[in-house]
């Protein structure tokens, strides 16, 4: 089967803030999806409006355990890995294997079923880039022994891994660099900065801005990268090597931060954190491949993709202030128990 609908389609992370808009599309598209996800940072909730599709299953599995028993796949997707810095850094050697020996076990996977794998990469594969905007041909300046490292040393083995199974001829593969992706399902304790400032604002916290400010990012809403994943895969022939995936749009943190503040109307205070050790100062992708090849570009503007990405925070922070007054509730009436119950 090639790139009709009714593939059999394995997606590695399905239950993560990309994984799970991919499971969506793929879905929507008239494949069938098994989901395979760890749960590490996925989240059940964010596939539970699938529960009665019988196209759709999902496995608890970590891929850095030998894999359970799955169905033949035609294409394979891996987006396992938490992604976000203070997740990815919590257990940097979980984050290296995932990135090592998990991707090792899914190409294995995709060898065996004659399927086709899209590796998830990262836009951290080039480090603190001297080089701007970012093309794919750029080798990047990764430190190897900082506390990032897990995650980018970890996403630039899978990348080698990925293309020795293609020169070996095990299996046809596809590499997307995904640059800051945003929108629904990013989890509020994400802790990147829309994340942060989003719920920071909503809740009328201070806002946290790291360093200066003035590093930039460019930000991607997760429609455009979803759909930049599924013209990857479906692209037929060889493509020569990995994509970037993002939005060139590139700006200050600061000048996210004054966005934020504006759609949300909120009157929380900047306040200045020291900038995390081997924080890149600039990030721009050059996506002149991915329009050449997949004829691909970013659609929806910042403002956009911003208004949606603050009606779901606003519902994930509203949810958990009501479970944390049901918990007062419930601890309240703990402490008026006589102090004898078991
Ligand atoms: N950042 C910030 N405040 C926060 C979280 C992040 O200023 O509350 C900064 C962070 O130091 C970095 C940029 O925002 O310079 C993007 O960080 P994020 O974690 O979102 O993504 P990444 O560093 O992986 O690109």
């Amino acid at each position: 089967m090639k790139n009709g609908k009714g593939q059999h389609v394995l997606v590695a992370g399905g239950a993560g803030f990309i994984g799970s808009n991919l499971c969506d599309a793929l879905i929507a598209d008239g494949h069938r999806v098994v989901c395979l996800d760890s749960f590490g940072t996925g989240r059940k909730v964010n596939l539970d409006h699938l529960a009665r599709e019988p196209r759709f299953e999902l496995v608890e599995a970590d891929i850095v355990e030998p894999l359970p028993k799955l169905p033949r796949a035609d294409r394979v997707f891996n987006l396992a890995c938490a992604a976000s810095p203070p997740h990815y850094q919590a257990d940097p050697v979980h984050t290296m294997m995932t990135s090592v020996v998990g991707t090792h076990r899914l190409l294995a996977k995709a060898e065996a079923d004659g399927a086709r794998f899209l590796q998830a990469s990262t836009s951290e594969v080039y480090g603190d880039p001297e080089i701007h905007p970012q093309a794919e041909t750029y080798w990047g300046n990764v430190n190897p022994t900082g506390p990032r490292a897990c995650y980018d040393e970890g996403k630039r083995a899978a990348e080698t891994l990925v293309f020795d199974f293609e020169r070996a001829g095990r299996a046809e593969v596809r590499v997307a660099r995904i640059f800051n992706t945003y929108g629904p399902r990013m989890r509020a304790d994400d802790g990147r900065v829309v994340s942060n400032a989003v719920c920071q604002a909503l809740r009328g916290e201070d806002i946290t801005v790291y360093g200066s400010g003035q590093q930039t990012r460019s930000f991607c809403f997760v429609s455009d990268l979803v759909d930049g994943l599924t013209r990857l895969m479906s692209h037929d022939g060889p493509l020569g090597g990995p994509v970037n995936l993002g939005n060139p749009t590139e700006m200050t943190i600061e000048e996210l931060v004054a966005v934020v503040l504006r759609l949300t109307g909120s009157l929380s205070e900047v306040v200045w954190r020291p900038l995390p050790v081997d924080d890149p100062r600039r990030r721009r992708p050059d996506i002149t491949r991915a329009r050449e090849l997949l004829g691909w570009a970013p659609k929806v503007p910042l403002e956009v993709g911003l208004k949606a990405s603050i009606a779901w925070f606003a519902k994930e922070v509203g949810s958990a202030k009501d479970k944390a007054r049901r918990g007062a509730k419930v601890a309240g009436a703990t402490a008026a128990a006589p102090r004898s119950a078991p």
